[in-house]
């Protein structure tokens, strides 16, 4: 400072002496803090001090050395947009916006999680949270201060749960065997389904197939190949239904089809689809494979009402003969 002190007007000099008075006060703020809470968990914990007016940001090493910079490599200034400029593009109108609605006094602390590019290009995640802690008298922000972890490692932590949970789900949902909706997901379906079509006054068609004969097969050719047979039936009925088509394995060789928004002879045409796709069955070549479905279009009750009226329709199509659909 000393270096073109006689250059500078009396203005400039009164004011950069302000200035280091107010950061001279925070710091003795922060220092008899320190002392008082002896701030156990300072590991990963870095200060901030802002100088709104010049815009000079002073901080504890914390902050620049998680980024993978040494103090002693920096411009001794550091202007508040050394780090802004190194904000996620996702997290930097958060982050700026949220610093806005703090300064102007609509919001009481300033407080965002963000990424960061490091110097290395990797991001780091940092919890930030601060304040304002001196206003001019006409409501004008001058000083902020703050604290800033690196929140990386948890961040990473939450990340592999998301993942982990993610995979859960879907493996919660899922029948091992055909790769399909299990029961469990299907049920869902229905409900969430039923509830649609009772708010948007839409149909939906609900219908319980069946294998025919599925255990004669098994007799004749072994588990095995029923269990084959049963995962190449779950892969036709999802790829012969429409967009809108959902099939779950309700069961043993049980499978159950929600057809949303569809009418009773748009659900017959489907369901038949299905049903001439396994009889022709041309990924087994086998001789007689044949379901038969007994559908309903949801008008009231619970979804075992539904589930009772599929399954009578189904039982229609098993005594009269098999290999049809009844609705
Ligand atoms: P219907 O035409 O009246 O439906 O006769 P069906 O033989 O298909 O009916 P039933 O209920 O008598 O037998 C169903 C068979 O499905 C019995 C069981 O061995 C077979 N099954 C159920 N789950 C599986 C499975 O996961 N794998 C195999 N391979 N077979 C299964
Ligand atoms: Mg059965
Ligand atoms: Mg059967």
């Amino acid at each position: 400072m000393s270096e073109q002190l006689h250059e500078r007007t009396k203005e400039e000099l009164l004011f950069k002496i302000k200035e280091q008075q107010m950061l001279i006060d925070e710091l003795l703020a922060e220092k008899a803090a320190e002392a008082k809470l002896d701030y156990p968990w300072k590991g990963n914990l870095g200060h901030w001090y802002w100088n709104i007016q010049t815009n000079d940001v002073v901080f504890n090493p914390l902050k620049v050395e998680a980024l993978g910079y040494s103090v002693d490599q920096l411009p001794e200034k550091i202007p508040y947009d050394f780090f802004t400029n190194k904000l996620h593009p996702e997290d930097h109108e958060p982050v700026m916006d949220n610093m806005r609605q703090h300064l102007k006094g609509l919001a009481p602390v300033y407080e965002v999680e963000y990424r960061i590019k490091a110097k290395d290009g990797t991001w780091k995640w940092f919890y930030d949270r601060g304040k304002v802690t001196k206003r001019a008298e006409d409501g004008a922000p001058l000083f902020a201060a703050g604290i800033v972890f690196d929140v990386s490692k948890q961040k990473s932590k939450v990340e592999n749960l998301e993942d982990l949970t993610s995979s859960l789900i879907e493996l919660v949902d899922k029948d091992e065997l055909t790769q399909i909706r299990n029961r469990r997901a299907v049920i869902r379906e229905l409900k969430t389904h039923m509830i649609d079509s009772a708010v948007k006054g839409k149909q939906l068609a609900v219908s319980m197939v069946d294998i025919d004969d599925f255990k004669h097969l098994n007799d004749t050719k072994g588990h095995v190949f029923g269990d084959y047979v049963l995962k190449e039936i779950a892969k036709t009925l999802e790829c012969k239904l429409d967009r809108k088509g959902i099939v779950g394995r309700y069961g043993g060789e049980e499978f159950l089809i929600l057809l949303p928004d569809t009418s009773k002879e748009a659900a017959e045409k489907q369901l038949n689809d299905c049903r001439l796709a396994i009889e022709t069955n041309e990924f087994l070549k086998l001789e007689s494979l044949t379901i038969s479905g007994g559908f309903t279009l949801y008008t009231q009750g619970d979804h075992e009402d539904v589930l009772r009226e599929a399954d009578k329709n189904l039982y229609k199509a098993k005594a009269n003969g098999k290999n049809r659909v009844i609705g």
